[in-house]
């Protein structure tokens, strides 16, 4: 039996990013950057107007009204330069005219007559009001370094420069085989000694929330053909995640299936609850893999225990910062630290992950969600996952039998 830190050096010792990938620039929202992005141009290209007025060619202290020469409106451009007691009717956006010393915002002006104004305030500084061409960027500089993960708010600062493709590294596509004799769909009424196969569904949509490619194998039986044949399919990908059948059972089959399959043990059984039957291995691509799907040279495979806490336990641990590192994701911390809100009594063990909720404060209008305190939920053991729908973090406890206080500093997996 390993300790969870073993596990993840071991774990991460087999990372390889996935190759590069051209998209469209919104579909590379999630991915990683694989290469820096620089402007194509000066950023404002054009000194521009930042308010709607009257850029103007002398100062107001030595000016008692203002010629307007002409209106610009933006996509417009000036076509007079301004010299002493000359203004330009401006609007935001629009290039500033040859000449202008700064622009009057339109409500600090009134109306002399037909083509004048006067100014009614007596602030002005040169320059006022006008962002100079390049101010913001100039053209050829770095906008963007690569092993960003982009977010939508990239998008636009990206968008502003042209750049609508863009290289990010692949998503990790993920295998999921779900195994067992008693599982049926989830849209049907199981039978005697049936349950749902619910993991099916909670380990496509984890997946897809680490920004992973699911592929569903569908349920593998708890026999050796019919494991065998589906993991030969799993192994095509960059991960396989197979759920169940990794513990103590007479029908615990898939460690004999892996080895079979020459997936090489990394190791089984590590020191968690719940989780201890996690199985990890790797198998070296031969070059009958399929080339469509497969650009690793090696599967990492990973075995959870079915129950479908552990899954969900192993998967957030160990799967979900391994999808996020292939695609190109930098290693991110697991743990975060806060405080309970009310007594625990741990009864002792192995290294136990229990769900817990965020204890939110409506009165302050605060959601108190980061650096948070931590209501322990009344959680029944691996096979209850209904606590779940109320978590919002793993918290970890270990050592002796005790009882861990409120107020006392624990640390969190975020869920
Ligand atoms: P196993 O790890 O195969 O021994 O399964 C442990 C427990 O998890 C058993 O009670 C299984 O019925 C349950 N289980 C296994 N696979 C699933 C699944 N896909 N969905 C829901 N429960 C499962
Ligand atoms: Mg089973």
């Amino acid at each position: 039996m390993i300790e969870i830190e073993d596990a993840w050096v071991r774990i991460e010792r087999h990372v390889r990013q996935n190759e590069t990938v051209e998209v469209d620039l919104q579909q590379a929202v999630g991915r990683v950057l694989a290469t820096q992005l620089d402007s194509d141009s000066d950023s404002p290209p054009f000194s521009k107007s930042l308010v709607d007025g009257f850029a103007v060619g002398s100062p107001p202290a030595e000016t008692v009204s203002y010629l307007i020469s002409e209106i610009v409106t933006a996509g417009n451009v000036p076509t007079k330069t301004l010299s002493a007691g000359q203004a330009t009717q401006i609007m935001t956006g629009a290039p500033i005219p040859e000449g202008s010393i700064g622009v009057i915002m339109v409500e600090e002006t009134q109306a002399s007559d037909d083509r004048r104004i006067v100014v009614t305030s007596t602030n002005f500084s040169m320059g006022q009001n006008i962002l100079n061409q390049g101010r913001v960027v100039s053209k050829s500089e770095k906008l963007l370094d690569s092993g960003y993960r982009l977010q939508a708010h990239h998008v636009g600062a990206l968008a502003e420069f042209g750049i609508n493709r863009v290289d990010v590294v692949r998503k990790t596509n993920v295998a999921v085989l779900v195994t067992g004799d008693e599982l049926v769909p989830i849209d049907e009424t199981p039978g005697p000694g049936q349950i749902r196969n619910s993991n099916g569904s909670l380990i496509a949509s984890m997946i897809d929330s680490a920004g992973g490619e699911a592929t569903i194998l569908g349920v593998g039986r708890d026999n050796m053909s019919d494991l065998l044949e589906k993991i030969a399919i799993g192994l095509q990908h960059d991960i396989l995640v197979i759920a169940g059948g990794v513990s103590a059972g007479v029908l615990d089959l898939v460690p004999k299936c892996l080895t079979e399959s020459r997936v090489e043990q990394d190791f089984h059984k590590i020191n968690l609850k719940p989780g201890k039957p996690l199985w990890f291995g790797t198998r070296t691509q031969n070059s009958e893999s399929d080339p469509l799907t497969q650009k690793q040279d090696k599967t990492l495979v990973f075995g959870l225990p079915g129950n479908p806490v552990s899954t969900l336990v192993c998967f957030k641990l160990f799967v979900e910062p391994i999808i996020r590192r292939l695609d190109g994701g930098a290693k991110e911390p697991m743990f975060y630290t806060g405080s309970l809100s009310a007594d625990f009594h741990f009864t002792g063990g192995r290294r136990t992950f229990w769900p817990c909720r965020f204890v939110r404060r409506p009165d302050t209008g605060i959601n108190n969600r980061e650096g948070s305190e931590l209501e322990p939920l009344p959680w029944v053991g691996s096979s209850d996952q209904v606590r779940f729908l109320y978590a919002d973090a793993l918290v970890e406890f270990a050592g002796e039998r005790q009882t861990f206080h409120a107020g006392q500093t624990v640390r969190y997996v975020k869920l």
